[in-house]
């Protein structure tokens, strides 16, 4: 049976994985949405024909309107329309929206309750309690697309939690992986961009770069897992195969592997509980010969140790990480920091914070601890720039 699908973010890394996993398969696809109105969102609804297409950038409203109106295709734009697509009735809502600016869209479509196909991890970071209670209220189900989570939750058998020792994200170690603190400090955006396995939008691939991403997986992780924080693990594995493992008392781990593409976990969530095929390469572990692993190194990438840090407080300290880092990520993209600052500025952004009882049980709350660390992050960057 076809199923119907809405995806937010579609012009994105990950929106283009979900687009060759929904063209792949039985799906029809009702509605999309992406930040601007590009060439390429234009694109995908003249082939496409969703129900409705919206752009997040209001400015931009009028000339999608424009190129879509004639061909008889509506049109929206704004936020208020973000989120109203995101609570549509369809069979799958894929939110593929990069950052902070995916949680009230999450929260539609989870009070809607959707079967949501979750790849950004920032609403979990920010407010996974008020996401995972509203989920509940709602009817709804998330289904993780973050590689490392996704195939944990294939791995995780929720009947068996009393005899799970640990769950283990796998973490690439990215392009400075076996880099020196001093080859660091002087690295520039283009260094940090180069991604060794995963071809990724510009925030998530720095934040590889920094370990950033596995910090706010371990923290995405202790919302969907609830194994308590201690017993989430981190393997540096740099060949981005096996994603993730859940190691049972008896000692059995079960992981899943495929190779580095998010077509697979996308696939995954858009096919669950039944299993479809993908436009992927198989895996050849002969080819591959070898695959290895070490611990993370906290000294060289502090915002792992942050990460856990923020987790251990709680409260609004995720969500200050989270805001604080997507500030320095763009100070640093704009080579206003340099790359280690950016862990400097998330460390003081969070000790700053920490000061002000921030709280974090309403949405409000949230947005508003969020738009403080982002105002002292940016502080921070701006004293770097004169100093
Ligand atoms: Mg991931």
């Amino acid at each position: 049976m076809t199923r119907s699908v809405v995806l937010l973010g579609a012009t994105g890394s990950v929106g283009t994985s979900a687009m060759a996993a929904i063209e792949a398969g039985d799906f029809r696809l009702v509605g999309v949405a992406a930040n601007r109105a590009s060439d390429k969102l234009v694109a995908i609804a003249e082939q496409h024909r969703p129900e409705m297409t919206v752009v997040c950038d209001p400015a931009d409203g009028k000339a999608l309107g424009a190129r879509l109106g004639p061909l008889g295709l509506r049109s929206a734009a704004g936020p208020d329309a973000l989120a109203a697509l995101a609570a549509v009735a369809a069979d799958r809502v894929v939110l593929a929206v990069p950052g902070f600016a995916a949680l009230r869209p999450a929260l539609a479509a989870v009070d809607a309750g959707r079967v949501v196909c979750l790849a950004n991890k920032e609403c979990l970071v920010a407010a996974g309690s008020i996401v995972l209670a509203r989920a509940r209220a709602g009817g709804a189900t998330i289904l993780p697309v973050d590689s490392e989570h996704n195939a944990i939750f294939q791995a995780y058998d929720p009947a068996a939690l009393p005899a799970i020792r640990r769950i283990v994200l796998t973490a690439s170690g990215g392009p400075f992986r076996t880099w020196s603190r001093d080859a660091m400090e002087r690295a520039r955006p283009s260094d940090a961009l180069k991604h060794p396995n995963w071809s990724m939008g510009a925030k998530i691939t720095i934040d590889s770069a920094t370990l950033m991403n596995k910090g706010l997986e371990v923290i995405e992780a202790s919302h969907l897992f609830p194994v308590g924080p201690e017993r989430i693990g981190v393997v540096v594995h740099p060949q981005s195969i096996i994603h993730g493992m859940v190691e049972y008392a008896d000692g059995s781990v079960v992981a899943q592997l495929s190779n580095p593409s998010m077509v697979t976990p996308i696939a995954h969530t858009l096919y669950y509980p039944e299993r479809g095929s993908a436009p992927v390469r198989p895996l050849d572990l002969v080819e591959l010969g070898a695959l290895t692993f070490e611990a993370p190194d906290e000294e060289r990438f502090p915002a792992l140790r942050l990460a856990r840090q923020a987790m251990a407080a709680g409260g609004a300290a995720p969500n200050v990480l989270n805001a604080a880092n997507e500030v320095a990520v763009a100070a640093f993209l704009a080579e206003r920091i340099g790359f280690l600052d950016i862990a400097r500025v998330v460390e003081e952004t969070l000790s700053a914070a920490a000061s002000l009882n921030l709280r974090s049980e309403t949405l409000d709350d949230v947005e508003a601890a969020d738009a403080e660390a982002r105002r002292l992050a940016a502080l921070r960057c701006g004293e770097r720039v004169t100093s």
